[in-house]
């Protein structure tokens, strides 16, 4: 094992590869990137080195493959890198979004951890196969080094059956595995974990409600550090209101949308993935910074679309706080989450009826910093944590390397 420990984080999409490169001494970001558009001539690829300006660059990628090794120039390069070689990595760390009931942590990539993968591409046909080609392509690049999962599943797989469990027939659920999975598992792992740390109480003792909204969102109930419910379902489609996505609706919209609108099973799949949530509901943008400078303007459908948005949030925290008896603390992270005092102050003036005593002034201006919302002597604590996916995903990589006596 290099002194120096230093893990690739690989978070590849259909048409994207996420990279982190993180030097795993002082669990810090030496370097971090995105190429887009995958699979076309004009892939656009943004660089940065941790204390250098952000290099922009386009070109064609092909495949992800191409991409992987794009990467790995970059992270080489005598002026923008931050390694001499590839086999100064320890470890990859790859993102998986699926991981069915097969994992609750992470794995080594070996022959059977793939099948188990591939097992999965029908409960997440839009992520998966994008996972399945990103380890393919790290390994083909990086032939000696040991790759890791982490899924975004694995932490929920602590929820009881009557959490995960629908209303439906059971044998649907034996013949599919039709049932709620939960996603942004690293996530509320990471901020929970943080926030018991803040209560200053083992976590063992603690109920914690964690509300991660980025463009995809979902509240968990983290009950002495174990997710015992999760708003995302079977797909990550369910639950809150999200920049595209619908979040719970009647299951009966789906069969009457395809019966009046002449829907395909794919069209509808569109339209409550792609049109709907914050984008649907505004009609003018899916991110919620547009949408909240909207409605400061005095646009009656972006503040309807906030009001929708928000008070989702505030009934979830309603029933996660039932569904543990009570709650110490509620934690808000990931892109509005950690940046939106807005939408933070609008749930939490909700809340009093629980004990919260949100202090406003803690509040106001707050972007992408850690920081207890609530005032002294508040019953139920408020924090504002910023995530920190890719370093679980490294540190899970690490392990899952020393374990098995790989990397030395
Ligand atoms: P992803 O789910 O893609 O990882 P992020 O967690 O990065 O997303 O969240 C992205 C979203 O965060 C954006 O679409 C935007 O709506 C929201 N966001 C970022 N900054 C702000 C801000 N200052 N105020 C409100 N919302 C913000």
């Amino acid at each position: 094992m290099n002194k120096h420990p230093i893990v690739l984080v690989l978070n590849c999409g259909s048409s994207s590869v996420k990279y982190q490169v993180l030097d795993m001494s002082s669990e810090t970001t030496m370097a971090k990137g995105i190429v887009e558009r995958v699979g076309t001539d004009e892939a656009r690829i943004t660089h940065d080195k941790t204390g250098s300006p952000t290099f922009r660059t386009t070109k064609p990628v092909a495949t992800h493959k191409i991409a992987v090794g794009e990467v790995l120039a970059l992270l080489t390069d005598p002026e923008m890198g931050v390694i001499e070689n590839v086999s100064d990595i320890t470890a990859v760390g790859h993102r998986v979004v699926h991981a069915g009931e097969r994992f609750s942590g992470s794995v080594m990539i070996n022959k059977e951890t793939k099948q188990a993968l591939k097992d999965c591409i029908d409960l997440a046909p839009l992520h998966n196969p994008a996972n399945i080609t990103g380890i393919a392509a790290a390994e083909e690049a990086m032939p000696g080094t040991p790759q890791a999962g982490t899924f975004d599943t694995a932490f929920h797989q602590t929820m009881p059956a009557h959490a995960f469990l629908y209303g439906l027939p059971i044998g649907l659920y034996k013949k599919y595995g039709m049932r709620r999975y939960g996603f942004h598992g690293t996530s509320h792992y990471w901020v929970s974990k943080r926030a018991a740390e803040l209560l200053g109480k083992p976590i063992e003792a603690t109920k914690i409600i964690t509300c991660h909204l980025g463009n995809g969102a979902s509240l968990t109930a983290v009950a002495g550090g174990k997710s015992v419910d999760t708003s995302m379902g079977f797909t990550p489609l369910e639950g809150l209101v999200m920049g595209t996505r619908c979040g719970d609706i009647d299951p009966a919209i789906v069969t009457f949308l395809m019966r009046k609108e002449n829907l395909s099973p794919e069209q509808v799949d569109d339209l409550l993935n792609k049109e709907s949530g914050v984008r649907g509901l505004a009609q003018m943008s899916h991110d919620m910074r547009d949408v909240e400078a909207a409605a400061e303007q005095g646009n009656a459908q972006a503040q309807t679309t906030l009001d929708v948005y928000c008070y989702k949030i505030i009934k979830y925290i309603g029933a996660y706080a039932a569904a543990m008896n009570g709650v110490d603390a509620i934690v808000f992270t990931a892109g509005v989450g950690e940046n939106s005092p807005y939408v933070r102050e609008q749930v939490c003036k909700s809340l009093t009826y629980l004990g919260v005593d949100f202090d406003y002034g803690a509040n106001e201006g707050l972007k992408g910093k850690e920081r207890e919302l609530t005032k002294v002597g508040s019953k139920v604590k408020v924090y504002t944590i910023p995530t920190n996916e890719e370093l679980v995903i490294a540190q899970d990589a690490l392990k899952q390397v020393r374990a098995n006596g790989a990397g030395d």
